[in-house]
């Protein structure tokens, strides 16, 4: 194994190295009334923290704000402009463990 693939490293891996500090209020709000005309659900596939999930059984997309990378990937695929996405307020949000 060169040093290349030796510093590989799987998005769980990197993932590892954060932390959270969760905000009691939700930073990013979903309009749920717009998701039900949307077909492809995008924000389901490319958030890399899998904050948004597809409940068909309910038909809503839950939310689970607290794991958010906050890289504003899901405002810029939803087609519905149904995001509202802030910074979580000082002090929340992703924490790097070696900053
Ligand atoms: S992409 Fe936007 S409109 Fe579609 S399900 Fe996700 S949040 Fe709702
Ligand atoms: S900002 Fe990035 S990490 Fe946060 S919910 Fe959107 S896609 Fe996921």
């Amino acid at each position: 194994m060169n040093n290349k693939e030796k510093n590989k490293k799987s998005i769980q891996d990197k993932l590892s190295n954060l932390k959270y500090n969760a905000n009691s209020e939700a930073h990013l709000k979903v309009d749920i009334k717009k998701c039900l005309k949307c077909t492809s659900k995008p924000c389901t596939f490319i958030c890399p923290a899998g904050v948004y999930e597809y409940r068909d059984d309910i038909n809503e997309i839950l939310v689970q704000y607290e794991n958010c990378l906050e890289c504003g990937a899901c405002k810029v695929v939803c087609p519905y402009n149904s995001i509202d996405w802030q910074y979580p307020k000082s002090g929340c949000g992703i924490i790097l463990k070696n900053s």
